[in-house]
């Protein structure tokens, strides 16, 4: 899940847009955040579920989430959606692609049960809270699940399997690159993130290139991939992963 900023409401003639249909949104949130689930940032050919951050018929006592407007919209896979559901979203207790660097709360693991899966986990070294809020995240999209089914729904496992082996792959043949043709490694950071345009699931790119600030620069770069909140990185000091909530002493994440 990369840290997500889709920017203010999208304006016509200087005028906020209003829908009276929140799938009206998809484009816009297409353009703004490109074509990946919100949330395991798979790309989506179609079926691009607009989905309310949070959720419009929540259960009784838990927050409502607007129905219509930009601010409560994401886009999800149906994996993420349904795993999602009505459950209640509390941002006190989780972390999300637009309020959080969730860079820093996530990382990316084999299943102990099966090593062509791969899974999401708390990042290592969080206080309890922080791997709390973690787990809740992950537990409320389903981030470990690995669908086995004879009719599997749920490939983001699998998928998110073979973004890890085309990252690592990539950073095998970025490090020769930087042997042999040093004064390549600019164009060769871009294509990378142009490949990972493609392929998504950023946060496995992000955790492969975490000490090569060239393609992290590039990765960031929202007319290559947009939306991705650049706040979270820091462009002065080698794209490092920043907090997002500085001004909160329990957890600026
Ligand atoms: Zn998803």
């Amino acid at each position: 899940m990369r840290p997500l900023d889709k920017g203010l409401c999208p304006t016509e003639n200087n005028v906020e847009i209003v829908v009276t249909d929140y799938t009206h949104w998809r484009n816009h949130l297409i353009q703004r955040i490109g074509y990946y689930c919100a949330y395991c940032n798979i790309p989506l050919s179609h079926s691009l579920n607009v989905e309310h951050v949070v959720p419009k018929n929540p259960h009784d006592g838990d927050p409502v989430g607007d129905v219509l407007t930009w601010e409560n919209m994401l886009l999800a896979c149906g994996p993420c959606n349904n795993a999602k559901s009505n459950n209640p979203v509390d941002f006190s207790k989780l972390y999300f692609p637009e309020e959080n660097n969730t860079l820093l709360a996530f990382d990316v693991s084999t299943h102990t049960d099966n090593p062509q899966a791969s899974i999401i986990v708390p990042k290592l070294g969080l206080t309890h809270g922080q791997t709390e809020k973690a787990d809740n995240t992950i537990n409320l999209l389903g981030l470990t699940d690995v669908d086995n089914r004879p009719n599997i729904v749920d490939i983001r496992w699998k998928r998110r399997r073979g973004a890890l082996i085309a990252a690592e792959a990539s950073l095998d043949l970025f490090n020769r690159i930087k042997q042999v043709a040093p004064d390549d490694i600019e164009t060769a950071g871009k294509y990378i993130a142009i490949n990972a345009a493609e392929i998504g699931f950023f946060i496995v790119w992000f955790k492969v290139f975490a000490n090569e600030p060239i393609v992290i620069k590039h990765l960031t770069d929202t007319e290559l991939i947009p939306g991705t909140a650049q706040s979270c990185f820091d462009a002065e000091q080698d794209y490092n992963l920043i907090n997002r909530n500085p001004e909160n002493e329990i957890d600026p994440i």
